[in-house]
């Protein structure tokens, strides 16, 4: 099981290297992991001029999976386009064609205080929303601006989705329901566009497939709406690239805190990059205050996704519970009465609970 490390910059380094410790004591107990680092985002930038080196690359394409830190930061913010860290990111997706985006929403219950909504509604909330990445209004053509028969400029842009594209993120949605409690949701707006009309006559076609699998389909608008009602009523949501873009990050609040949030995009062969939802934070980068625990959970991700790990994905799940449970807070998760800790103090309790 070959992983390529890409901590990139700001807090990534600092809360990789707490994945790299959980991942280590699972090497010790002997799973064959092997980990290689490379320079990413502004760190590639700086080792070589680009913000995905090629040998950094090569090597993301040689392993089986990817684990990513962030990148991102001020001093990089005048370079031209290309060489932004940013760039990094789309590229490498680009380059290792992943167009399933895996984003759970998945609330300790110990931080219930934290999310947004009561605590009723949120507790022993899990849900997995699955967004397809490489297509939809985001890429199609044409676009463009353009002047209209009444001389009037206007912008306009192509929402388009092709059967195989459907199929495939359909497939991974229906495996992720396999995984978990077999109810997918497909997302939609199928009473007004053609393209989710389509989509839902795809995703039904899939569906033959997996009887064992409780498939039903809701508007984008009453998701919208459902997701702050009812949450727990979701399991699996699958949907397209912009309606998943909008409701993941919905979903995110949820929870809480930034800081806990894993994700996962995949490809058609289950390789994955994983990364924390969030950014490299540069106002607390090299302070030892960043949260970790959601590169933690990306490793947990990757174990079951990747590599078909389950055991070893929920004994690193049930470990980041256990330091909740015992009170381990980094700043961003703080309350009073509980142990606020630093970064390593985190990646260490999370160790220290995996037994
Ligand atoms: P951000 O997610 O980095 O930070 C937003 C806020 O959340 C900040 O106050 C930060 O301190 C806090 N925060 C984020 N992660 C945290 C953690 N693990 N623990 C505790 N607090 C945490 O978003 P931003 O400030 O908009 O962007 C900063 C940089 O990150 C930018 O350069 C941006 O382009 C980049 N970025 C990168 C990625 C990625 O690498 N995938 C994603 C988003 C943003």
């Amino acid at each position: 099981m070959k992983i390529a490390v890409l901590a990139g910059d700001g807090i990534g380094p600092e809360i990789i290297a707490q994945a790299m410790k959980a991942l280590d004591v699972l090497k010790r107990d002997g799973l064959q992991l092997e980990l290689e680092e490379a320079p990413y985002g502004g760190a590639g930038y700086d080792a070589a001029g680009d913000p995905l080196p090629e040998a950094t690359l090569k090597l993301a394409r040689a392993a089986d999976a990817v684990l990513c830190g962030a990148v991102g930061g001020p001093q990089y913010d005048a370079l031209p386009r290309e060489k932004r860290p940013e760039q990094g990111i789309l590229r490498i997706r680009k380059e290792l064609q992943l167009f399933a985006n895996l984003r759970p929403a998945m609330l300790f219950d110990e931080l219930a205080s934290a999310s947004s909504l009561k605590p009723e509604l949120v507790i022993g909330l899990d849900i997995l929303i699955l967004r397809e990445l490489t297509g939809d209004i985001y890429f199609g053509e044409p676009r463009g601006r353009r002047i209209n028969a009444r001389g009037e400029q206007e912008g306009y842009d192509t929402m388009l989705y092709s059967e195989p594209e459907i199929r495939r993120i359909a497939d991974v949605g229906f495996q992720a329901a396999m995984k978990r409690s077999r109810k997918l949701t497909s997302v939609d707006k199928e009473n007004v566009l053609e393209t989710s009309r389509f989509w839902r006559e795809v995703v039904k076609d899939v569906a033959k497939k997996y009887p064992e699998v409780e498939l039903s389909h809701m508007y984008v608008d009453n998701a919208a709406m459902q997701l702050v009602r009812k949450p727990k009523q979701f399991d699996v949501i699958v949907t397209g690239n912009m309606f998943g873009d909008i409701l993941s990050d919905e979903a995110s609040m949820l929870t809480g805190s930034i800081g806990m949030l894993p994700s996962a995009s995949l490809d058609a062969n289950n390789k994955g990059l994983y990364e924390p939802a969030h950014g490299s934070a540069p106002d607390i980068a090299g302070k030892n205050i960043a949260n970790p625990l959601a590169t933690i959970l990306s490793a947990a991700m990757m174990l079951r996704y990747t590599f078909n790990q389950e055991e070893a994905a929920r004994r690193i799940e049930a470990a980041v519970k256990k330091v909740l449970a015992q009170g381990y807070r980094t700043a961003d998760i703080y309350e009073t009465e509980m142990r606020r800790v630093s970064t390593t103090e985190m990646g260490d309790a999370v160790v220290a609970a995996m037994g």
